[in-house]
């Protein structure tokens, strides 16, 4: 077994959760971070947050240790800290971007078909494309009593495997986010620059938004919360994830501990 060599954690549900204020990491959580280099593991986020808002929680919680990246917007956004100072990475955003516009090309005719039949049925009381930013995102609230309406005319862009939802807990709201944008790739891109590889990697998350990056390909460990979603448990348990005992952060530190003594037992 290969000692694990970076850390990336989910932020609400996982690292965040349990706790007040809750834009802060609980004490036990820093300390648990500015401990890992000792182990020879650096850490990184992976969230919906945005990196600078990430920095400031990060910095206000009294965190000593950087991150190796800090990473927003569900896998869109990609930063380093030099110096004490946030960097963004301009040149991943234009490849995002660029994504973005070749995915928008190609998929505009069938979301506009979609959004046609939405509106010639009266099936939604809000529809919206790329609404926070232009991600190709689709966001929509059903007309009361219409839900299986608006759920039955997406399901061909769910079908296509364009889109996925980002909360499918939700049946009243709907968010569908385009497959390119998801926590998964930016894992491997942030593995490459750092020269680790995904069985030196662990990964932490609660929510069926973390799914992507709980995948064998990305990672040696997969590790969550006990109030992670049963979806989520599920994907663990089929390759052999740790479940935690507690909840939260607490959750987190109980299976990377797990994970280090497991590693040290291999050694001797
Ligand atoms: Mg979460």
């Amino acid at each position: 077994m290969t000692p694990p060599r970076l850390l990336v954690f989910d932020f609400d549900g996982t690292a965040l959760g349990g706790h007040e204020p809750y834009a802060e990491f609980p004490e036990h959580f820093v300390r648990f971070l500015d401990g890992l280099e000792a182990h020879g593991i650096v850490w990184a986020t992976n969230t919906t947050w945005s990196p600078d808002i990430q920095w400031e929680l990060i910095r206000r919680s009294g965190v000593r240790s950087a991150p190796a990246f800090l990473t927003g917007q569900t896998g869109r956004v990609l930063a380093e800290v030099r110096e004490g100072r946030l960097i963004p990475d301009p040149e991943y955003e234009r490849h995002i971007a660029e994504r973005d516009r070749l995915f928008r090309k190609r998929m505009w005719p069938a979301v506009r078909q979609v959004f046609m039949e939405l509106l010639a049925g009266n099936l939604v009381s809000r529809l919206a494309f790329d609404y926070y930013s232009p991600q190709c995102g689709i966001d929509f609230t059903c007309n009361e009593g219409r839900e299986e309406d608006v759920w039955r005319t997406v399901q061909p862009l769910l079908d296509l495997g364009e889109y996925y939802i980002f909360n499918p807990a939700q049946r009243q709201t709907g968010v569908l986010l385009p497959a390119h944008m998801n926590k998964g790739d930016i894992v491997r891109v942030m593995q490459q620059r750092l020269g680790i590889r995904p069985e030196e990697t662990i990964v932490a998350g609660d929510g069926s938004n973390d799914l992507h990056m709980f995948s064998p390909d990305l990672c040696g460990w997969m590790v969550c919360p006990a109030n992670a979603e049963p979806i989520v448990k599920e994907r663990l348990s089929r390759h052999e994830g740790i479940v935690a005992e507690k909840q939260f952060s607490w959750g987190v530190v109980e299976a990377v501990e797990q994970v280090l003594a497991e590693c040290e037992e291999m050694q001797q």
